[in-house]
């Protein structure tokens, strides 16, 4: 498959109020689309990694400057038969894994539309339609979270996650636990907490909480093998996972009980099989988690969450829920049972909206093969 052409767009688009987390607070996203072009097929992607460097080393404007001057012109051109000859391609770039993705993804709808499948068939999918659960962020005060659980939980959600930081840890869950005793709750603390607070977790075994999300630093793995040894609730690992060696060490040294899969944050859906096999074979289970994405991200993950061993509720909402305003053509949409349909259409499951996603660029690049 020749790769003729790929068009580049950086996005910004604003959420319906700010989205708070331990590292701050974001009035709306900057995402990377591509789009990938071999005579008449074409595969779009998206790559979210949020407008600042904060929940990984990547942002929304450096991963597009990463993908226009160093991606793209290595695979412009030229024939790949597979996702790994692909990445190859790329490999020169360290690191990276979002702008990577933007290409590898766009890649894979690119192939899905040549070989007249969908992207859930090329990905090995089982399932027609996946899990997901509901979240919160930080508020003002316990009762708002409380408030806003009991919408989740009444609304059908089979799991709630809530954000967690310093002074929003341990007493607040003491105070969700007083009024929902055994539903099934995990927390996130993106990386905010370190290895001398072990206590502090100890404290959250009495909590059985579904899983400890990402207690430390991004890219750690040993400290939290560390933490895993001394409490009973699963670990799971988010922004540590950014490459394939990572899951492997992360079993290796028993580091989690869970992963969280990003497509975009591991540097697309090769990796993400790649990490999934190596959870399957260790015991890790694995569910995907979201970036704010568009509708064009969202049923990309949306299909790899149909693969096996993807054991725990998602994080994939419909993009209604995040923005006021819709950038693509069509989108997915949340069954009663609190669950998503995946899209069974040749090619890029859910294409954005040329002029709508035009309308919210700023900045474009297109590079044509010679
Ligand atoms: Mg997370």
């Amino acid at each position: 498959m020749h790769i003729d052409r790929i068009e580049l767009y950086l996005v910004e688009n604003r959420f319906h109020k700010p989205w708070r987390t331990a590292y701050g607070s974001d009035p709306g996203n900057c995402a990377v689309f591509a789009r990938m072009i071999s005579g008449d097929k074409e595969g779009w992607s998206e790559a979210s990694p949020l407008p600042g460097p904060n929940y990984s080393c990547e942002y929304g404007a450096g991963a597009f400057d990463v993908a226009k001057r160093f991606l793209a012109p290595s695979v412009i051109g030229r024939d790949f038969s597979s996702a790994r000859e692909l990445n190859a391609a790329m490999s020169h770039v360290k690191g990276n894994p979002f702008a990577k993705s933007a290409i590898e993804m766009a890649w894979w709808c690119l192939d899905a539309d040549v070989k007249g499948k969908s992207l859930g068939a090329l990905l090995g999918r089982e399932k027609d339609e996946v899990d997901v659960g509901d979240g919160w962020g930080v508020y003002d005060s316990y009762d708002e979270l409380i408030e806003n659980i009991g919408k989740s939980l009444d609304m059908g959600y089979k799991r709630v996650k809530l954000k967690t930081m310093h002074g929003w840890d341990v007493e607040m869950l003491e105070a969700v636990r007083s009024v929902f005793p055994n539903e099934t709750i995990h927390i996130d603390c993106n990386s905010s907490y370190t290895i001398d607070e072990i206590d502090t977790f100890k404290k959250m075994d009495r909590f059985h909480l579904a899983m400890i999300e990402q207690p430390f630093q991004n890219l750690d793995i040993y400290y939290h093998s560390k933490l895993q040894k001394q409490i009973e609730t699963p670990l799971c690992l988010d922004e540590t996972i950014t490459e394939v060696w990572q899951a492997e060490q992360a079993a290796e040294l028993g580091a989690c009980g869970f992963i969280n899969i990003k497509p975009a944050r591991v540097g697309g859906l090769q990796n993400t099989l790649d990490i999934n096999k190596i959870c399957q074979q260790a015991g890790i289970g694995c569910w995907i988690g979201g970036m704010m994405e568009s509708d064009v991200g969202k049923a990309i993950c949306t299909e790899a969450a149909g693969i096996a061993n993807m054991v725990y509720p998602h994080d994939i909402t419909p993009s209604t829920v995040n923005y006021p305003e819709i950038i693509t053509e069509s989108v997915i949409e949340e069954t009663p049972q609190r669950t998503i349909q995946c899209v069974d259409r040749v090619g890029t499951p859910i294409k954005p909206d040329l002029e709508k996603l035009k309308a919210k660029t700023l900045d474009t690049f297109v590079l044509e093969a010679e």
